[in-house]
């Protein structure tokens, strides 16, 4: 996973898409906030989201104490059978962690808060029931959700550093608790004693999906082997941190002259050149390496660097990755799976490693005659440059992609970039998702945030506040380099307001006129505010751990892909689209050729994406100990990666995902089956149509995480999903 990096470079920054055309689909950003969390929390619980701080309700400040205790007793006492709390405004609100010492007190309070729950667990003398146990967990979780969510955000986005760190502890702390209680024995046995019978669906779920995910985590194995589990997974943290850490560190630079970098625009060499020098250093840092490969004329400049940014954290992590692997590979048979694969799939929508393998054959099946062609038409266009040419290399796939895209389609994206002002996209978006969900934004003038450029905007249904969130959109110094979705808060009924954050990078208004931002740009802002509806409109549930995006891993990213299709729609486009200077909506022509443009290229970008998914399954679906990396390597590149091997180099030792996401890189590409498949509705009734977006809300939005995500589609789409849209997508000119 990609962490931070600076800036948008050139004026309107491309990073992101370039981004995304190599590790491709990674928007990993949002997401990959929203895995560390699940992770974190799955081990110990649902995997959930998560949140934030404190608490307190928002208006009387004296109230603080009185209502979270409240809160607390009606929920997680058995006595009370009345209905906790009374209106939306004793419901907890995110309390910004602004200080030190606001981040060390909440964390503090809500560790000890957890611990009260947990004791209370514990120490029921009568038969368990939904109230005297399940309702004390949920608290217990409640409180954790509180503390992850909210360090997570400050440590990634406040300006100040102590600040930041502070939060990091607490992260820490919090961490460690959560890792605990997930091997707590006791607790388990509690959960397990609270009969099914007499819980409605919901109950039953909480307590069936908390019992698998202790039962994951090895709680009922004896001592010994919990202990060693709990090693292995200590183990393993510190082995991914050291990956992630080896590829972030390791910074190669080339030294290239003003001439070897023609075709770059000339604020990007203006912004390298340095007074009296002759060279400028180019490093493999991504506002350097993707423009570099996207329009430096110079295939051997771009040759030199891909090789370079190929071989970061080379050889170190190859020692580090094969004990991540054998470490894995352990647990997951010490817990009576074959492999991790397997042990991984589990939770997910596909199960079973079997099914992963099949879909990736199935894609790849599709994608190999596109990418065929896609090749074709690069080496034709690569020999008008190189008439020796005999291959299309890593080096050629973004410079030629865009060559063609705009020699043969027109599209120049400077024409393109004239119709999105970044205020018009910005409220475009948001008056389309009001549209679309029925709610409403009101934005909070007086609201505590972590920098004054944070807006704060609360979600009304009628006259009912239903949920907050903040826009953080812009970049600055020490800010997370991405652009990514962070839940604050989790809603549950009674007890809390649901509550995320966006941060972004986009161009920014305050600095120059009309911020004109790029269609990619666009795309992006579409995606994660899918996400933010996804994580805010799912938030009326009582049990914390089915509320936001708290389904399956392998479907989260099906309601952000499908919002991108809003922007490549010429009538949702002609809303806000329009002209900085003549105020003229974007000509149906020009959407037309853009849509055109983006088709080319989707062979080799799928095919490269089977490539990644299948050295991720492969690596952990079978025992590592004998294994080479770099065999592996070179026998699943054989049968998907478009391009041929670069000697002396090895995609494993920096490739991220697979620290964070290890066998589950498929996730991205089986959200966009999905997506594909239930956008089909929407196409056919109209992209605004108020009766479908109405029931995707109810069936797709909504639920959050207390209904498979397979029933979730069922439910709208009145059959199970098919592959035939992805398949049309992906073979259509
Ligand atoms: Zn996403």
């Amino acid at each position: 996973m990609i962490k931070k990096t600076e800036a948008s470079f050139i004026t309107n920054g491309n990073l992101k898409k370039k981004m995304s055309l190599l590790f491709s689909l990674i928007p990993e950003k949002r997401s990959l906030v929203m895995f560390a969390l699940a992770v974190l929390f799955s081990v110990l619980l649902v995997g959930c989201p998560a949140a934030k701080d404190k608490t307190k309700t928002t208006p009387p400040v004296d109230k603080e104490n009185t209502s979270e205790k409240q809160l607390d007793e009606n929920n997680g006492e058995s006595s009370g059978s009345e209905k906790p709390v009374k209106a939306t405004k004793e419901l907890v609100m995110a309390e910004i962690w602004n200080t030190v010492e606001k981040a060390k007190s909440s964390c503090d309070l809500n560790l000890q808060k957890a611990e009260e729950f947990r004791k209370k667990i514990l120490n029921v003398g009568e038969k368990r029931t939904e109230e005297n146990t399940l309702k004390p967990l949920n608290m217990l979780f409640v409180h954790l959700d509180r503390m992850l969510p909210m360090a997570e955000l400050i440590s990634n986005t406040h300006p100040k550093k102590s600040v930041r760190k502070a939060a990091e502890e607490c992260e820490q702390r919090a961490k460690k608790y959560a890792s605990e209680l997930k091997l707590d024995r006791e607790v388990y046995d509690a959960i397990k004693a609270v009969e099914e019978k007499g819980l409605d669906a919901y109950a039953a779920r909480f307590r069936t999906h908390i019992l698998r995910d202790y039962r994951r985590a090895g709680v009922d194995k004896d001592e010994k082997t919990r202990k060693k589990l709990s090693e292995i997974q200590q183990k393993m943290v510190k082995l991914g941190q050291d990956f992630a850490r080896n590829i972030r560190e390791d910074k190669k630079s080339i030294q290239v002259t003003k001439k070897e970098l023609a075709g770059l625009p000339d604020d990007f060499i203006k912004a390298r050149t340095k007074d009296k020098e002759t060279k400028i250093t180019i490093t493999t840092e991504y506002p350097d390496f993707f423009p570099v490969q996207a329009y430096a004329k110079d295939h051997k400049l771009r040759q030199r660097l891909y090789k370079l940014y190929l071989q970061r954290a080379y050889p170190v992590n190859e020692k580090v990755l094969k004990q991540i692997l054998e470490l894995r590979h352990e647990y997951a048979t010490t817990l009576g799976f074959s492999d991790w694969a397997d042990y991984n799939a589990e939770d997910k929508m596909v199960k079973n490693k079997k099914v992963i393998s099949d879909f990736i054959d199935k894609v790849s099946g599709l994608a190999k005659p596109r990418m065929n062609a896609d090749l074709k038409d690069i080496l034709t266009r690569k020999k008008k440059d190189y008439r020796r040419a005999r291959s299309v290399q890593s080096w050629d796939r973004f410079y030629y992609v865009k060559k063609i895209q705009a020699e043969r389609y027109g599209v120049k994206p400077d024409e393109v970039r004239a119709y999105f002002p970044f205020k018009s996209v910005k409220e475009g978006l948001m008056k389309i998702s009001q549209e679309l969900f029925g709610v409403r934004f009101k934005r909070v003038e007086d609201a505590e945030v972590w920098h004054p450029k944070v807006e704060t905007y609360d979600i009304y249904e009628g006259d009912k506040m239903i949920a907050r969130f903040y826009l953080d959109l812009h970049p600055r110094e020490g800010k997370y380099g991405h652009a990514a979705e962070f839940p604050i808060l989790s809603g549950v009924n009674n007890i809390q307001v649901p509550t995320a954050a966006l941060v972004t990078n986009f161009p920014d208004p305050d600095k120059s006129e009309h911020a004109l931002t790029e269609h990619n740009q666009v795309t992006t802002f579409f995606h994660e505010f899918g996400h933010l509806m996804h994580q805010l409109l799912s938030g009326r549930k009582d049990w914390v751990t089915q509320s936001g995006i708290n389904c399956e891993w392998d479907f989260v990213e099906v309601p952000s892909q499908l919002f991108e299709e809003w922007a490549w729609d010429q009538k949702v486009l002609a809303r806000f689209a329009k002209h900085y200077e003549t105020g003229d909506p974007i000509p149906e022509g020009l959407v037309e050729k853009m849509r055109k443009a983006d088709e080319f290229g989707k062979g080799i970008h799928v095919m490269r994406q089977m490539f990644y998914a299948g050295l991720s399954l492969n690596y952990h679906n079978k025992d590592p100990k004998n294994m080479d990396l770099m065999k592996e390597m070179l026998a699943v590149g054989k049968r998907y990666n478009p391009y041929p091997h670069i000697k002396e180099t090895a995609t494993f030792a920096s490739f991220g995902h697979l620290s964070g996401y290890s066998s589950m890189y498929y996730t991205y590409m089986w959200s966009l089956v999905i997506s594909k498949d239930l956008f089909k509705k929407f196409q056919e009734a109209g992209l605004m149509n108020k009766e479908v977006a109405t029931a995707y809300k109810n069936t797709i939005i909504e639920p959050g995480g207390a209904v498979d995500a397979a029933k979730m589609v069922e439910n709208f789409l009145g059959r199970p999903y098919s592959f035939a849209a992805f398949q049309k997508w992906l073979q259509k000119n």
